[in-house]
């Protein structure tokens, strides 16, 4: 079996930041994520047993004096980060400087008066976050039909032509749902000035899969439950190749079903951890190594004497 393992398989950049930050404030006195570092249970509980807690909420701060509280590659509102100021916790932000970039763009731009609008998903923390840096009045769509009625209303307004507008997407936006967003906004708002704001990486990892899954009989795509970055993968790769699995870690993964199976593809989320890929990899090579040497053994026992094409192989002809 030939294992096709992606490139961008697992943490992006950001995330790898985000979790390296949290292993290494660990083992100091009470330390906190605000919300799950990643979407990936593995990691949350061992981060747990080594004393980080996930909190929700700013009130289940026990409001001691040496709290530690990280903020997550999604970053937070600046309404948030000032209750943390005002609270004295010590804050370790591993907000992404990508979303970092986005937070700096909207405070720059409504602060100039031009209003925001932002291509994502309104309920997404990222989004949330990126919201709480604009101090003119957002918007939020995330799809053709929301464009439309936001253009409606706005062109509603008295003087609607004099409003100026700055546009930015969530991270992990689809560039070309972001393409077509943007069109139908131009198209009746004159005033907006665009800044793309997709990053890469998750693209890089959609590409890498779907151009996998074209090419081989199965497909393992690995990622947490409430991972939507996985998800999307998922998607992807079914598209391609029907063989497709979503496994969380590698109990989910039954080898018996990749028996006959001669090329397999592997990719993972963003919230991947590496060893987690690892396992599965090795796995997947164990399964390979024992399907060649059936098939060595089945050709060995071939060569004790069966007739194979009118000749006895394994025989020397007299
Ligand atoms: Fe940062 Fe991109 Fe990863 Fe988001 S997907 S955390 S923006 S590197």
């Amino acid at each position: 079996m030939e294992i096709i393992l992606a490139k961008s398989a697992g943490f992006c950049f950001g995330v790898q930041r985000a979790v390296d930050t949290a292993y290494k404030e660990a083992g100091k006195q009470h330390v906190y994520t605000y919300g799950p570092i990643i979407h990936n249970e593995e990691v949350i509980k061992d981060l747990r047993k080594k004393g980080v807690l996930v909190i929700e909420d700013l009130a289940e701060l026990d409001q001691q004096e040496d709290e530690t509280v990280i903020i997550r590659s999604h970053g937070v509102s600046k309404d948030v980060m000032e209750q943390l100021e005002a609270r004295h916790v010590n804050v370790v932000d591993a907000t992404c400087p990508f979303v970092k970039k986005i937070h700096t763009i909207v405070q720059d731009e409504s602060q100039k008066g031009n209003r925001i609008i932002i291509v994502g998903n309104k309920d997404h923390p990222e989004v949330e976050g990126i919201i709480g840096w604009c101090e003119t009045k957002s918007y939020t769509v995330q799809s053709v039909s929301e464009a439309e009625n936001l253009v409606k209303n706005i062109e509603n307004e008295p003087d609607f032509e004099h409003i100026n507008f700055s546009l930015v997407s969530q991270t992990t936006f689809n560039k070309n749902k972001f393409k077509d967003i943007v069109d139908i906004i131009r198209k009746k708002l004159y005033n907006v000035v665009v800044h793309e704001t997709i990053c890469n990486a998750t693209a890089v990892r959609q590409t890498e899969a779907r151009d996998i899954a074209k090419t081989v009989d199965a497909m393992i795509i690995i990622g947490g439950r409430n991972s939507s970055n996985t998800q999307k993968l998922y998607d992807i790769s079914k598209q391609e190749c029907e063989n497709t699995y979503y496994i969380q870690t590698l109990v989910d993964l039954d080898l018996t079903t990749f028996e006959s199976v001669s090329r397999v593809g592997i990719t993972a989320g963003a919230s991947t951890p590496n060893y987690i890929i690892k396992e599965v990899h090795s796995s997947m090579a164990e399964l390979s190594f024992e399907q060649m040497l059936e098939n060595d053994e089945s050709k060995a026992s071939i060569r004790q004497g069966e007739i194979i094409d009118g000749t006895i192989i394994g025989v020397k002809p007299d």
